[in-house]
């Protein structure tokens, strides 16, 4: 009986194993496809400002447009491409399209506004990435010191030297580089001291109940008073409310990104943003 049980067991296993590996490969082959037929886009949500309440840049997010119209959001398609292994042309595709994109707002008559870009770890250990943002910038025409670079913990956990080196080598070209999710990794401290960054995004765990939480309150105080110690800019990620952007203008936060500026928004609407706020400011 036993036996039989246990053998039933490793079979309903591995017919559970067969289905997820069957999922994985459908997953895989989608988002080739996705890739060629360019079915990715990027959506662009506003970073403000908080001394000026103007808009002075805009991250990047990729999605992925189904041809059935369906958007699919980064977390249910880029952890699958992290594992094969095609995040490493999905994160070109992005860099490429978001500084051709930023590019063309200049052209546009939009002000030199900053491009965010997040990377993957992945990247740092299959491509030169120095070489990969170069190239996207010599492509698109876009300045370097418009386009930022946004660092998670899984990159600078590993292979420190190598990371270093390439932030240092696109930093003097004028790239500059920030910490994403600041706060949330295992050693944001040593984070600071060993990466040559310019900028601490403080996760939105610590904001969403910044006004109830004295903890929060702490954490963000000592993340502001840290970062302009250091001589970093400070941003705060998820801000949703008014409140929210009081406090952090009056802990000295220098930036503040979230819904209540703006969700992620494709890039006729970001520029559509800017245009009116550019109007609010002159008949102000
Ligand atoms: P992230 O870099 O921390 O990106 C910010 C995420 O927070 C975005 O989710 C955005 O929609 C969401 N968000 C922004 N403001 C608010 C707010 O006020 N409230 C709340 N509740 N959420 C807010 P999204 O677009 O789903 O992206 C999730 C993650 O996917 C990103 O986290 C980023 O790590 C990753 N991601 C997105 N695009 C790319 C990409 O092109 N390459 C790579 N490597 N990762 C990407
Ligand atoms: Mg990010
Ligand atoms: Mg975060
Ligand atoms: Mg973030």
């Amino acid at each position: 009986r036993a036996k039989s049980d246990g053998r039933d067991g490793t079979r309903a296993f591995a017919a559970e194993m067969d289905k997820k590996a069957r999922a994985i490969t459908v997953l895989d082959s989608d988002m080739r496809r996705a890739l060629a037929k360019k079915e990715l886009v990027l959506h662009y949500q506003p970073q403000v400002n908080l001394a000026s309440g103007r808009i002075v840049g805009a991250e990047a997010l990729v999605r992925w447009r189904k041809d059935n119209g369906d958007l699919v959001s980064p977390a249910d398609f880029l952890p699958q491409a992290e594992e094969s292994g095609l995040i490493v042309p999905i994160s070109e595709w992005v860099l490429n399209e978001a500084c051709r994109e930023a590019a063309s707002w200049t052209r546009d008559g939009l002000p030199p506004l900053r491009v965010a870009v997040n990377l993957s770890a992945i990247q740092f250990r299959k491509q030169n990435v120095e070489q990969v943002v170069l190239d996207a910038l010599g492509a698109s025409g876009l300045e370097s010191g418009r386009l930022e670079l946004e660092l998670t913990e899984t990159i600078l956990l590993h292979d420190t030297e190598r990371v270093v080196h390439s932030l240092r080598a696109l930093q003097a070209h004028g790239v500059t580089f920030s910490i994403d999710d600041f706060g949330t990794g295992y050693s944001s401290l040593s984070y600071v001291r060993n990466f040559p960054v310019n900028r601490l995004k403080i996760d939105r765990s610590f904001i969403r109940n910044l006004r109830e939480d004295s903890n929060d309150v702490a954490i963000v105080r000592a993340i502001v008073n840290l970062g302009h110690s250091l001589n970093l800019d400070v941003i705060a990620e998820g801000v949703e409310t008014a409140a929210q952007v009081g406090h952090l203008r009056a802990e000295g936060c220098d930036e503040v990104q979230g819904f209540y500026f703006g969700r992620p928004m494709p890039a006729a609407d970001f520029i559509d943003l800017v245009r009116r706020e550019a109007v609010v400011a002159q008949s102000a």
